[in-house]
């Protein structure tokens, strides 16, 4: 999907939601395109107790649902219609999804790409990559 139209899916995805004492929810939306075409959407939770977890997960456990694994193409929008990059454990989570996710295109502020290849240098886990 074009990134102009996948920033304004996303964007229509953010619906935030006051939780019970100081939980929230959708203050962020993701949106990612899996290796088949199909668009899945997350929104983040963030709970007083720490618990949480963040848009892109979310909208992987949709993409999970349909056995894919694999993602082409990744936003996140936060509430006031800026573009974040995925914050480092869920750019760790991306890349241990599958080998082929060093290379999904990350979109960033102003809609540029970079690859999760570029967001995730000198990796710990080389060592497995390149042993198999
Ligand atoms: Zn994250």
């Amino acid at each position: 999907m074009e990134n102009q139209k996948l920033y304004e899916m996303t964007l229509n995805q953010m619906k935030p939601i006051q939780l019970r004492q100081l939980g929230t929810a959708g203050h962020v939306a993701c949106a990612l395109e899996s290796i088949d075409g199909n668009i899945y959407t997350g929104i983040c939770i963030d709970m007083p107790c720490s618990i949480g977890l963040c848009a892109e997960q979310s909208a992987i456990a949709e993409m999970l649902k349909n056995r894919k694994t694999q993602i082409t193409k990744l936003i996140a929008v936060y509430e006031d219609g800026s573009i974040l990059p995925p914050c480092g454990r869920c750019r760790e989570f991306i890349s241990q999804l599958d080998n082929n996710n060093y290379e999904t295109k990350i979109l960033l502020p102003t809609l540029r790409e970079t690859s999760l290849n570029k967001l995730l240098p000198e990796r710990w886990d080389d060592k497995w990559n390149y042993d198999n």
